[in-house]
């Protein structure tokens, strides 16, 4: 049973856009994520109208409060004004490439009329943290940890996800890509498991267990960070069973971003 409206009728969310691309003339497709259904798809009809009301407030990334009539496929977006728009984002290319993966990771694991407060929330406190100038990557990886939690895949960074190994400091620690957590020597598959070293493994839990975004800078360099973000997204990409655009995109963005950054540690 749909918790939406009958059709035609009126209903209000607050809501990031997560994608829009233009339909016809004048109309512009819009896919939603909104605290109060999950994903929505919509149109806003005659917005690419030089005196269209929308024009200009369905910008990709911002949280606006939106009032959409229930349609069939499509519903029909009415009014929208901008709640926050994370301006930070417009000037830091950095921040808005990690911004444009999140939204990418909520779209391609959300359904319509799903909605999940807590992803909701974590989604708009990364996206205000972004803004305000946090470290990006580790921004990220701590967003995709609590996300895999949502999505009901917590990771376990303390034991071999296999043989249950409790890990002494110096043994070696993989990655499954695979099927998600840790696994020992003995355990890894050649194919899909990738080493990290004990610093590496450290980070993913202080991480996990942090309820809030990092601030601190992290001991750890950017390209070893660079290595767990690759590890989590092939992950994803395994869970979605496709290849994730915008966190490939991130992986070049990153290299120059890293590579500028060892170079001036001495
Ligand atoms: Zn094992």
């Amino acid at each position: 049973m749909s918790n939406l409206p009958p059709n035609r009728h009126p209903f209000e969310v607050e809501a990031f856009v997560l994608k829009h691309y233009d339909y016809s003339e004048h109309d512009r497709i819009v896919v939603l994520y909104s605290r109060e259904y999950g994903l929505l798809r919509s149109i806003a009809k005659g917005i690419r109208r030089p005196r269209s009301r929308l024009a200009g407030r369905l910008d990709l990334l911002r949280c606006n409060h939106v009032i959409l009539e229930r349609g069939h496929n499509l519903h029909k977006i009415t009014q929208c004004d901008v709640l926050r728009s994370f301006a930070g984002l417009n000037r830091d290319y950095h921040a808005l490439t990690h911004a444009l993966a999140m939204g990418e990771l909520v779209a391609s694991f959300s359904q319509e009329e799903d909605p999940n407060e807590t992803l909701f929330v974590l989604f708009l406190c990364a996206l205000e943290a972004l803004a305000a100038g946090v470290e990006a990557l580790p921004l990220l990886i701590w967003f995709e940890l609590h996300y895999l939690e949502q999505l009901g895949y917590e990771q376990d960074w303390e034991f071999c996800g296999l043989c249950e190994i409790d890990f002494r400091p110096r043994d070696y620690h993989f990655f499954d890509t695979a099927h998600g957590g840790l696994r020992c020597e003995d355990c890894k598959r050649k194919e899909t498991s990738r080493f990290l070293t004990f610093e590496q493994v450290n980070v993913l839990r202080q991480l996990q267990a942090a309820e809030e975004p990092p601030v601190e800078i992290l001991e750890l360099k950017p390209l070893a960070l660079r290595q767990l973000q690759n590890g989590l997204q092939a992950y994803f990409e395994q869970l979605a069973e496709k290849p994730l655009k915008a966190l490939s995109y991130l992986q070049e963005d990153n290299l120059g971003w890293a590579l500028q950054n060892e170079t001036r540690i001495p």
